[in-house]
C-alpha cells in the first residue's frame, strides 16, 4: 500500500502498476489505465483505495485514457486519477502530463496522476495539493482554469505537431524543427510544476511488500487444497464403509455427491455434518455451509 494526496494505491493496483510497467518498456507503447474510487453508499471519497481501470494500450509517445473504464464488478466508482507508463522516459510528467492533471482538477476535483519510467524504475504522482474534493468555486478551482485555457492554446499551436509527428513516424522528431515546441514546453512544466507537488517512488520500495502477500495467498490457497482433500479423504471413507456394508456401485457412489447447496441440505443430517465438521475441525455457525461447499467443489473437481 502506498499513499499519495490521501489517496491509498493498494496492492493489487500496485501490481497491475508493475506488470503493465514491464509489459510497456518492453513493446515501447504506453500502457496505462484510470485509478478508479470503487465505494459504497457509506464509504468516505478520497480515502477508500484506488483500483485499476480497464487497460489500454496507447502509443509509442502518447495513450487515450478515456477508453479506460471504472466500475470493473459492478462497482460504484469514480475515476479520481491516470496511471500511465514512459516506456522511453523518467517518470516525471511531460508538459501534456500536468496539463491533464490541471484540467482534470479543475473539472472533477482533487485528483491524482500517476507515470511508471523506463529510466528511473520508479512511480511519480502529481497533484494540486489545496484541490477541493468537489471543484465547486474556489480560488484554487480559479487558478487551474485559467492556467488552462492560457496555455492549452499554446500546446495545440507549438506541441502537438511535434507528437503528432512522432506517432505517425515512430521516432523522436528533431526539436529544432519545430520552432516554438521547447520555449512552450519550458514554460508549461515551469508553470504546472508551480500548482503541484510531486510524490516518488522506486520500483523497489513499491513492490517489496508483494513478495509477503503473496506467500499469505499461497499459504490461504493451500489451507483451502488441504480441507478439500480432507473432505474427499472422508467422503470416501465414509463410501468406503458403506460400500463393504451395503455393497454400494459406483454409479450409487457418484449420486452421494451433492451437485447444490439444497441438494447437500437434503442429503446430510445433523448428525452427519456434526461428524464431518469434528473429523474436519471446523466449527462455527457457518461449518455446513462450508462442507457443503467443499463437497459441491469436491465433486466438480472430481468430475462426478
Ligand atoms: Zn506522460
Amino acid at each position: 500500500m502506498w499513499t499519495v494526496n490521501s489517496f491509498e494505491l493498494p496492492l493489487n493496483t500496485v501490481k497491475d502498476i508493475l506488470d503493465v510497467s514491464a509489459e510497456s518498456f518492453t513493446d515501447k507503447t504506453e500502457h496505462g489505465f484510470r485509478l478508479c474510487n470503487n465505494y459504497t453508499y457509506n464509504s468516505t471519497p478520497g480515502t477508500t483505495p484506488l483500483d485499476p481501470g480497464t487497460k489500454c494500450t496507447g502509443e509509442v509517445c502518447e495513450i487515450d485514457l478515456s477508453k479506460s473504464v471504472c466500475g470493473i464488478g459492478g462497482h460504484y466508482s469514480t475515476d479520481r486519477g491516470d496511471f500511465h507508463t514512459h516506456p522511453a522516459a523518467t517518470s516525471n510528467p511531460s508538459a501534456g502530463d500536468l496539463l491533464s492533471l490541471i484540467w482534470g482538477t479543475y473539472k472533477h476535483g482533487k485528483r491524482i496522476d500517476c507515470r511508471a519510467g523506463q529510466r528511473d524504475k520508479s512511480l511519480t504522482c502529481d497533484y494540486v495539493e489545496d484541490a477541493p474534493e468537489h471543484p465547486y468555486n474556489s480560488d484554487v478551482i480559479n487558478q487551474l482554469g485559467s492556467a488552462y485555457s492560457t496555455l492549452s492554446g499554446d500546446y495545440t499551436k507549438y506541441i502537438d505537431p511535434f507528437y503528432a509527428e512522432w506517432k505517425r513516424t515512430g521516432n523522436c522528431p528533431v526539436e529544432a524543427n519545430y520552432p516554438g515546441f521547447r520555449e512552450t514546453y519550458d514554460r508549461i512544466v515551469r508553470i504546472g510544476n508551480g500548482l503541484t507537488k510531486r510524490k516518488s517512488i522506486s520500483f523497489f520500495n513499491l513492490s517489496e511488500n508483494i513478495p509477503i502477500e503473496e506467500e499469505k495467498e499461497r499459504k490461504k490457497k493451500e489451507s483451502l487444497e488441504l480441507s478439500r482433500a480432507k473432505v474427499d479423504e472422508w467422503l470416501g471413507r465414509s463410501i468406503g464403509g458403506r460400500s463393504m456394508d451395503g455393497g454400494i456401485n459406483e454409479t450409487e457412489r457418484k449420486s452421494d455427491y451433492p451437485r447444490t447447496m439444497q441438494d447437500c441440505d437434503t442429503k446430510y443430517s445433523i448428525q452427519q455434518v456434526r461428524d464431518m465438521c469434528k473429523k474436519l475441525g471446523i466449527s462455527g455457525s457457518g461449518a455446513k455451509k462450508k462442507i457443503c461447499n467443499d463437497l459441491i467443489r469436491t465433486a466438480s473437481l472430481r468430475g462426478v
